[in-house]
């Protein structure tokens, strides 16, 4: 069985024609896709996706580097999105300081605010951390007590010792497009010792697409080329580790039990 756990399908004008992206999708052999917000309108908007395609369920949360659009009240319709029997996780939320004049203290509370928010849904999160490794494991560590409904670290590309911390936590670590690359030493070392039962798969489409489809419109299609690379460098098949994370997201993302349309 194979699932991407983080993509963004939640783009209207991205991929062309939608019905075609999700029939081509299934016909490709991806079992299920978690479609994953960024602010509310595109949460909305990828809840509004998993009513209509059978093997899409989403995340609803505000990225750190969309806080601009944020207001009043936004959690609270947050919260509403994801009482959808589809709404597997509050995410993307963390800390991404790539960006000059970013605003780390708003990027902290939303963070910290947004880890409650799934608290208090007894719902796990996703997060996105960027050149931001010490204050994301700060704040995890600060707020230990929201982590009790799981998370996972989104498109790990932080060092051996900082996964360990992570792991220590209880989190789940994901993989994307880069453990592919082949400059990707440092992550292929990491992909080697996340235990089985901690290790996840995702394309993060439209970006960051594997390769050898580096530089092209990613899709979920491509998650295979990430679950074939992950299976090398762990030497398991190719099945043994699908199936294996295919069993660690459904018990991440527990919604994920949910079927039918
Ligand atoms: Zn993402």
């Amino acid at each position: 069985m194979i699932i991407d756990t983080h993509a963004h399908l939640n783009y209207a004008d991205r991929y062309g024609d939608e019905a075609a992206l999700m029939r081509d999708l299934k016909e490709s052999g991806i079992d299920k896709v978690i479609d994953v917000g960024w602010d509310y309108d595109s949460s909305a908007y990828a809840a509004a996706q998993a009513e209509r395609y059978d093997f899409l369920y989403f995340a609803a949360g505000f990225h750190p580097s969309n806080l601009g659009k944020y207001k009043d009240g936004d959690f609270d319709k947050t919260a509403a999105l994801l009482a959808s029997r589809k709404g597997v996780a509050v995410g993307e939320i963390g800390l991404d300081y790539h960006y000059e004049n970013t605003d780390k203290p708003a990027q902290k509370r939303a963070f910290a605010a947004q880890m409650e928010l799934a608290y208090t849904l007894k719902l796990p999160f996703i997060v996105h951390s960027r050149d931001a490794a010490a204050d994301t494991l700060d704040i995890l560590k600060q707020n230990r007590r929201f982590l009790a409904y799981g998370a996972v670290m989104h498109c790990f590309s932080g060092s051996e010792e900082t996964a360990k911390e992570y792991l220590r936590l209880g989190l789940y670590i994901s993989f994307a497009g880069p453990v592919t690359f082949r400059n990707a030493r440092r992550v292929d070392e990491v992909a080697k010792i996340i235990p089985s039962d901690r290790i996840l798969a995702e394309t993060d489409s439209p970006y960051l697409a594997p390769e050898p489809f580096r530089g092209t419109l990613n899709t979920p299609k491509n998650v295979v080329k990430i679950y074939e690379k992950l299976a090398l460098l762990r030497g398991e098949t190719m099945e043994t580790l699908s199936d294996q994370i295919y069993k660690n997201a459904h018990t991440l993302f527990k919604k994920l039990n949910e079927t039918g349309k």
